[in-house]
């Protein structure tokens, strides 16, 4: 028996990444999961024929979560189709970096629609699901660059930080519906996100990590599974998985 075997689970962002860890480790332990994608529907059903080899089943989602129709529209069809929807885990994220004098209205506009907005509108949909089902775990990823001060990032580091207050107050709101809503704070970690990030800054910035190398997305995934898994009496918190980079 897997630890969350029977389990129903949405990850929004799961076509690469720390999305496909998370999907993935989840699945490992026996949870149906729903992958969520934007526009890469080609590596989301990679994930989903893993997910298959696993002996778990996949269900693919593709939808804008920056969209509130859409988004919402998504966490339904997933709870309609799986029955009920135990786990949501809201990954999906992106960066517009530029230094404040050249930041656009765009820039900032994507960035906290996506990762802010989409974040409240799975949430607020999943929320009358698990609240039902008096059983719901929600883990926000949020980054180590919404606790600490990111350059060029003003638009990304609002919205993480905006999470993790979103996720104290979600909780406490929560406390006595079953669901617990927990936040996963990744440091630096191998994606095509970070790889995006210029060679000699990637240098300089791993040269600040205590543990000397940036994090994988299986360790972030981990972190995930303890929570939605083991993590009964856990809620409001947030664990930091940044190889020592942020204490
Ligand atoms: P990637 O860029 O590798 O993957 C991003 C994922 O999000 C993809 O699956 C993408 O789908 C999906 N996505 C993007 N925009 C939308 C949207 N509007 N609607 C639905 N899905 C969307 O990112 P990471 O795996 O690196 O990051 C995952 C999360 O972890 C993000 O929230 C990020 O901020 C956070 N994080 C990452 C860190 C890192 O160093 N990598 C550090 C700290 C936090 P598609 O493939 O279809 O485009």
């Amino acid at each position: 028996m897997g630890r969350i075997e029977g389990k129903t689970a949405l990850v929004t962002g799961a076509s690469r990444g720390i999305g496909r860890a998370i999907a993935l480790e989840l699945a490992r332990e026996g949870a149906r999961v729903a992958l969520n994608f934007a526009h890469n529907e080609a590596k989301a059903a990679a994930v989903a024929k893993e997910i298959e080899e696993l002996g778990s089943s996949a269900l693919l989602v593709q939808a804008n979560i920056s969209v509130a129709a859409e988004a919402r529209a998504m966490v339904d069809k997933v709870a309609e189709e799986f029955k009920h929807l135990d786990i949501l885990v809201n990954n999906a994220g992106i960066t517009r970096d530029a230094l404040l004098p050249r930041m656009t209205d765009e820039q900032w506009v994507e960035v906290i629609e996506t990762n802010l907005n989409g974040c409240f509108y799975c949430s607020s949909a999943a929320i009358p699901i698990m609240t039902a089902q008096s059983f719901g775990r929600i883990v926000n990823i949020s980054s180590m660059n919404g606790q600490v001060p990111a350059l060029g990032q003003a638009n990304y580091s609002a919205s993480k930080g905006a999470i993790i207050a979103f996720t104290r107050t979600a909780a406490a709101e929560l406390v006595h519906s079953g669901i617990t809503v927990n936040t996963v704070a990744p440091g630096f970690t191998e994606t095509d996100m970070f790889d995006a990030v210029p060679a000699p800054l990637q240098a300089k910035i791993k040269s600040h990590i205590p543990m000397g190398r940036f994090g994988h997305p299986e360790e972030i995934a981990k972190a995930v599974l303890f929570l939605v898994a083991d993590g009964d009496y856990i809620t409001g918190q947030q664990i930091n998985v940044n190889g020592g980079a942020h204490m």
